[in-house]
């Protein structure tokens, strides 16, 4: 059951919205963690966005209250990881602004002549830059990559290439194993719930919420934290049997988790199929790719 002693990790993209469209219970249930004073922050494996332009995003949608404190990116845990285990290392950048503003506010320099790292993330660099990291990857630099996911949502059924498959490319091109930080590595997870503990005082068990099984649901499980998959994203019922890792709950969407925190009453509805005989999986689509956020 859900009380004021957990806190959330929640991943965005397909749990809180979609297509630019708020999932119906997302907005409640962030009012309702407020209100209960329940410490809550988003995870995110896209780099590309500022946790700034995340809570513009968020506000424009229709959520109330939220500012960058309440974002963690794989830009950002990249920034935290380079900055940890490699003092004054330089990097250069295939990146947005998000990641680009994430290093800089690490002391990470920009460098575009002998850098420690070649340090990737989501967006969409020219092949003139490509080539440069290439180039700069042969003579020695690391390859980091802000997340392994190999491909993105972009509104509709569309998609684009992801930092994965950018770094697939790189790694084809000089044979250097890419290091991928953000979902499912427990460096993210670790980092956002240090992040998240330093609003409040009294251990608490913490609960990720997400929608895709190889990075949110496999992340939280590895660390050994409970994980909420919703089914209003990238993952169907009918391949939870595809994983050898299992959710703690399933849940219809986030607004199954309403009733339960304005009760205090544990939903019998909400118990994963994974201690339940196998979901049929015939005529199931397999999907073998996993998105961003
Ligand atoms: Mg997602």
């Amino acid at each position: 059951m859900i009380t004021n002693q957990h806190a959330f990790l929640l991943d965005m993209d397909g749990v809180i919205y979609r297509d630019d469209h708020i999932i119906p219970g997302a907005e409640r249930l962030i009012e309702l963690f407020q209100e209960k004073d329940i410490p809550f922050l988003f995870l995110t494996n896209n780099s590309s966005p500022t946790p700034e332009d995340l809570a513009v995003k968020l506000k424009h949608l229709g959520f109330k209250n939220l500012s960058a404190r309440h974002f963690y990116t794989s830009a950002l845990n990249t920034a935290d990881f380079l900055w940890e285990t490699h003092p004054n290392c330089t990097a250069y950048v295939l990146g947005e602004a998000g990641l680009s503003n994430a290093l800089q506010e690490a002391k990470i320099p920009n460098d575009s002549i002998s850098p420690h790292y070649v340090v990737v993330g989501e967006g969409n660099p020219s092949m003139d830059k490509i080539t440069k990291a290439h180039e700069l990857l042969e003579r020695g630099a690391r390859l980091v990559v802000t997340n392994p996911d190999c491909w993105c949502p972009s509104g509709g059924n569309k998609t684009r290439p992801g930092a994965g498959a950018l770094a697939a490319f790189l790694q084809t091109s000089t044979g250097q194993r890419p290091y991928y930080l953000g979902k499912p590595n427990p460096y993210m997870f670790t980092r956002a719930q240090k992040k998240l503990s330093s609003s409040y005082s009294q251990p608490r068990e913490c609960i990720m919420i997400g929608d895709t099984m190889e990075t949110d649901i496999r992340g939280a499980v590895e660390i050994g934290m409970q994980a909420y998959l919703v089914l209003t994203g990238s993952t169907s019922i009918g391949e939870l049997g595809d994983y050898v890792f299992q959710p703690t709950r399933v849940l219809g969407s986030v607004a199954d988790l309403i009733e339960e925190i304005e009760t205090g009453k544990q939903s019998d509805r909400l118990n994963s199929p994974a201690f339940q005989p196998p979901p049929k999986l015939e005529g199931v689509i397999k999907k073998k790719r996993y998105a961003t956020a």
